[in-house]
C-alpha cells in the first residue's frame, strides 16, 4: 500500500524499458532531482500513461454511492440482531449520522433516520461510550423536534424508546466508573518533563550529535531510567492508510465490503477512533470525528485532495504523504527550500553541503553544531525545513524506481492542473485571481513552473519516505470484539513524517518503545540507558522476530548494513541464531531438532530420518490454513468445533514443530480465547499461561509482547474471580506496560479499573476464592 498499485508499477517499468536508450542513460545519470524531473516531466503522455492510470483509478471507490449507505445499514441491522455490538456500531457509523442532507438527496428514507440513530445510541450504551450515546440521543431529539408534532403509532414507539434510552443513560452516568487510582510515585516522576533547549519535543536528558559515520543521532546526556519519556512529537504530516478493501479486486461478491477498514474506523484528520462520523461532502473516503476536524482538514489539504481520492489510492500512501506534506508546508516555503537546494553545491544529499550553507547563515548560536536541518539559531525543530533535510538518498535508489516515483508525482500535479486546483495549491489567499489567470493559459499539458517546483519537492519526499516513513500503530480489538476478553493487536494506522523521531538510528535490539495517541508519538526508554549511550529505535526487523540474514535483507531498503550488537554477535558466531533454533522443525520420528538447508536431517545420529525442507514448509502452511479455519468457526460462534479443530492442529504441530515454535504459542493463545468465550476461565488461563511461556522465550520477560499477554491473562483471571492471581498478574502487566506505553495508556487505565473493582468485592466472595 505504500507504493503505487502493482499494475501501475508494471506500466512504469515497461515504459522505462521502452525509453530511447540515450534518454534512459541521461535519466539514470541525472545528478539531482531537479534534473530528473526536468528530463522526465514530459514523459507522462496523456493518451497512454495518463489514460492507463485513469482506468486503474476506476477500481477505487471514492465517490458517493447512494446504494452503499443502504447496504451498510442493512448489514448493521443484521449484526445488531446477532448482538455483535462492536461491529454493528461501526457499521452504523457508516450511515453517516451528521450528513442527513446527503441521505435525503439520495433518497434515504428520512423518517427512518431517528430509528437508526436510536439503534446506534443503544449500541453505544452497550459499549459504555456514554458521551457518544448522549450525543446520538440529543440528535434524535432535535430531529423529532424539527419534524413537529406527530402522533402516528410509529412515532409514539420512537418517543417511548427514546425516553427508555435516556433513563438507561442517566443510570449509567450516575454510577460512574471507579475513580482512578493515582499512579505510583516513581511513575509520576518519570512523566515529569523537562524539554530540551535545542531539540523540540525532546527531553533535556538527550543531546543531538552528528558524525559522518552515523549521521545525526541522539545520545543520552545523563543516566536514563526505564519508562522515562524521551520524546513527545506531533507528526508533521500523517496520512491514514486505507484498508485493503477500498481498492476492489474484480470480485463478483458483495459490492461493498462489510469488514470495516481504517478509513471507516478512524478520523481522517486526527486519527482518533470514529463512532459518529462526519463525512466529507465531496467524497466517500474521508470521514472525521468532528466538524472541527473536517474543517481543519479541508482548510489545510483536503480541498485539494478531495477529488483526487481514486488517484491517490492507486498511487499509494507514500505519494499521498508527499502531496500532503507540500500542501501543509505551503508553496512559499516549498519554493524557498527547493531553490535553496539548487544553490551552490548541486549535491544537497551530501551533508557537508548543507553544513556549509548553515555555516554561512547569520545569527547562529555560538557553539551549536553544524547539523543539517537545524534552523539559524542552531535549534532542531519539527518543521518543513527539518522534513526537507531528511536524506532522500537520491543516488542510492535505482533509476527505475526513481522513474516510477517521478511519473507518479507528475501524474498528481497534472491532475491538479487539469482539475483547476493549481490556485488552491499555490496561493490560498487570492485563489480566484489565480484560477482566472491560470486555467485559460495552461492547455498544452505542460506543468507550470510552480507545479514543477511542487513536483520536485514531492519526488524528494517520496524517496525520503523509504527510509523515514514512520508507521503510526494502534492497538485494535481483533475478532468479534464482544467477548469478555478483549484481544488487541497492533495495526498500522497511518504513515507519517516525524522529523525529530527520524533522528534516531536503528538497532535490532532497541532501547526505547514508541507509543501513539492520535497523531502524537511518545518515546520511552525500555531499559536503563547510561549517559553517553546512543538512543536506538527499531525500524522493524527486531532481533526477537527474525534471523540476522532476514534482518539485513529487510534493512537494505534503508541503504545501510546494521552493525548493532545483536547483528555483530550473530554474524560472528557460527552457531545458528537462537531465533532459528526456536522456530525450527523437529524430527517427525524422534522429535529431535532437524538440521540442514534444503534437505533436513535429524540431529539424533541414531535416528537418521531426513525430510526435504520444502515438504515441512508445506505442512506448516497447511497447519496455518487449518488454524485460520478454526478461527472462522470461532467467529461463527461454533466454539466446540473450534476447540476440536485447534486441538487437532496442536497434535499435528507436535509432530514436526519444535515445542518452542511461536505457532505453538499462538495455538495456545487461540484456545484460551475460545475457552474464554465459553466462560471456562480456568481452562482459558491454563492455555494462556503456556502461550506466555513461549512468548517470553522469544521476546523476553519485560517485552511489550509479554505485557499484552499478561493483560489478557488479567482479564481472564478477573472474570474467573481468581482474585489473588488476578491482582498479581495485573501488577506485573502494569509494571511492563507502563514502561512501554506510559501510565496514561488505555490498557493501564483498564488494569487499574480491574484492580479497583477486585478490591471492592464483598468479603464473602474473597473468602471463597
Ligand atoms: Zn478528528
Ligand atoms: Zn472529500
Ligand atoms: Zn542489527
Ligand atoms: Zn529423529
Amino acid at each position: 500500500m505504500a507504493l503505487p498499485a502493482e499494475e501501475w508499477r508494471l506500466y512504469a517499468a515497461r515504459r522505462w524499458a521502452a525509453l530511447e536508450p540515450a534518454l534512459r542513460e541521461r535519466l539514470a545519470a541525472a545528478a539531482s532531482l531537479h534534473d530528473t524531473l526536468r528530463l522526465g516531466c514530459g514523459l507522462l503522455r496523456p493518451e497512454t500513461e495518463a489514460a492507463a492510470l485513469r482506468r486503474l483509478c476506476r477500481r477505487a471507490r471514492t465517490g458517493k454511492e447512494p446504494a452503499a449507505a443502504r447496504f451498510y445499514r442493512e448489514e448493521g441491522n443484521r449484526l445488531f440482531g446477532r448482538r455483535h455490538y462492536g461491529a454493528a456500531a461501526r457499521l452504523y457509523s457508516q450511515v453517516c449520522l451528521e450528513d442527513i442532507a446527503r441521505a435525503e438527496s439520495h433518497g434515504y428514507p428520512e423518517r427512518l433516520l431517528p430509528k437508526v440513530l436510536l439503534r446506534k445510541a443503544e449500541c453505544l450504551l452497550c459499549l459504555g461510550k456514554l458521551q457518544d450515546a448522549a450525543d446520538a440521543l440529543s440528535l434524535v431529539e432535535n430531529k423529532i423536534a424539527m419534524d413537529g408534532v406527530l402522533t402516528s403509532p410509529a412515532h409514539q414507539t420512537l418517543l417511548k424508546k427514546l425516553s427508555q434510552l435516556k433513563i438507561k443513560l442517566r443510570e449509567k452516568e450516575s454510577c460512574p466508573e471507579p475513580a482512578q487510582e493515582a499512579c505510583g510515585d516513581t511513575q509520576r516522576k518519570l512523566e515529569i518533563w523537562e524539554e530540551n533547549d535545542s531539540i523540540s519535543g525532546a527531553s533535556s536528558s538527550l543531546s543531538l550529535n552528528f558524525d559522518t559515520e552515523r549521521g545525526r543521532h541522539l545520545v543520552a546526556s545523563q543516566d536514563i531510567l526505564p519508562g522515562q519519556s524521551l520524546l513527545k512529537e506531533e507528526a508533521f504530516v500523517s496520512v491514514l492508510c486505507p484498508g485493503e478493501s477500498l481498492l476492489q479486486q474484480d470480485s463478483s461478491e458483495t459490492p461493498w465490503d462489510t469488514r470495516a477498514t481504517n478509513a471507516d474506523l478512524y478520523c481522517h484528520c486526527c486519527l482518533r477512533q470514529l463512532l459518529a462520523s462526519v463525512p466529507c461532502r465531496g467524497c466517500s473516503y474521508a470521514k472525521y470525528c468532528s466538524q472541527t476536524c473536517a474543517d481543519v482538514a479541508w482548510e489545510q489539504y483536503h480541498r485539494t485532495e478531495c477529488s483526487l481520492g481514486a488517484l491517490l489510492l492507486t498511487l499509494g500512501v507514500f505519494c499521498h504523504v508527499a502531496l500532503r506534506t507540500v500542501l501543509l508546508a505551503g508553496f512559499t516555503e516549498v519554493h524557498r527550500l527547493v531553490e535553496w537546494s539548487h544553490g551552490g553545491d548541486k549535491d544537497l544529499h551530501n551533508p557537508e553541503a548543507s553544513c556549509k550553507h548553515l555555516r554561512e547563515a547569520p545569527a547562529r548560536k555560538a557553539g551549536s553544531r553544524d547539523i543539517p536541518g537545524c534552523n539559524d539559531s542552531g535549534q532542531y525543530q519539527s518543521s518543513y525545513q527539518a522534513v526537507f533535510n531528511l536524506l532522500p538518498h537520491a543516488e542510492k535508489h535505482s533509476p527505475e524506481h526513481k522513474f516510477l516515483c517521478m511519473l507518479s508525482v507528475v501524474a498528481i500535479c497534472k491532475e491538479l492542473q487539469e482539475a483547476g486546483l493549481e490556485a488552491a495549491v499555490l496561493n490560498r489567499e487570492s485563489s480566484e485571481k489565480w484560477s482566472k489567470l491560470k486555467t485559460c493559459e495552461k492547455t498544452s499539458g505542460e506543468l507550470s513552473p510552480e507545479l514543477q517546483t511542487m513536483a520536485e519537492a514531492m519526488l524528494r519526499h517520496v524517496l525520503q519516505l523509504q527510509c523515514n516513513a514512520q508507521a503510526i500503530t494502534v492497538m485494535q480489538e481483533s475478532g468479534s470484539g464482544d467477548g469478555a476478553v478483549v484481544n488487541k493487536k497492533p495495526v498500522r494506522l497511518a504513515t507519517a513524517f516525524f522529523p525529530v523521531l527520524s533522528l534516531l538510528n536503528h538497532s535490532c535490539c532497541p532501547n526505547i518503545s514508541v507509543s501513539f495517541s492520535g497523531t502524537a508519538a511518545t518515546v520511552r526508554a525500555s531499559q536503563p540507558i547510561p549517559s553517553g549511550q546512543e538512543i536506538f529505535h527499531c525500524y522493524g526487523p527486531h532481533r526477537c522476530r527474525m534471523k540476522v540474514a532476514e534482518r539485513q535483507q529487510l534493512l537494505s531498503q534503508y541503504f545501510f548494513e546494521c552493525r548493532c550488537q545483536a547483528c555483530l554477535d550473530e554474524l560472528e558466531s557460527d552457531v545458528r541464531s537462537v531465533v532459528s533454533m526456536r522456530n525450527s522443525f523437529c524430527c517427525p520420528s524422534c522429535r529431535a531438532p532437524m538440521q540442514g538447508e534444503d534437505m533436513l536431517c535429524c540431529s539424533n545420529e541414531a535416528c537418521a530420518v531426513s525430510v526435504s525442507s520444502e515438504s515441512l514448509s508445506c505442512r506448516l502452511r497447511d497447519l496455518q490454513q487449518q488454524i485460520k479455519k478454526a478461527l472462522e468457526l470461532l467467529r461463527d460462534r461454533k466454539a466446540d468445533q473450534a476447540i476440536k479443530m485447534l486441538l487437532k492442529c496442536q497434535m499435528d504441530a507436535g509432530n514436526f514443530l519444535s515445542p518452542e515454535h511461536l505457532l505453538m504459542g499462538e495455538m495456545e493463545d487461540h484456545l484460551a480465547q475460545v475457552y474464554a468465550t465459553l466462560g471456562k476461565w480456568q481452562e482459558a488461563a491454563r492455555h494462556l499461561e503456556r502461550s506466555i511461556e513461549i512468548v517470553e522465550m522469544h521476546h523476553g520477560p519485560s517485552s511489550i509482547e509479554i505485557g499484552h499477554e499478561l493483560f489478557k491473562l488479567a482479564q481472564i483471571l478477573f472474570n474467573g474471580f481468581a482474585v489473588s492471581e488476578a491482582l498479581s498478574t495485573i501488577q506485573r502487566a502494569e509494571e511492563i506496560l507502563s514502561v512501554h506505553c506510559g501510565p496514561q495508556s488505555t490498557q493501564i487505565q483498564e488494569l487499574q479499573e480491574m484492580k479497583t473493582c477486585l478490591s471492592e468485592l464483598p468479603k464473602s466472595i474473597l473468602q471463597r476464592t
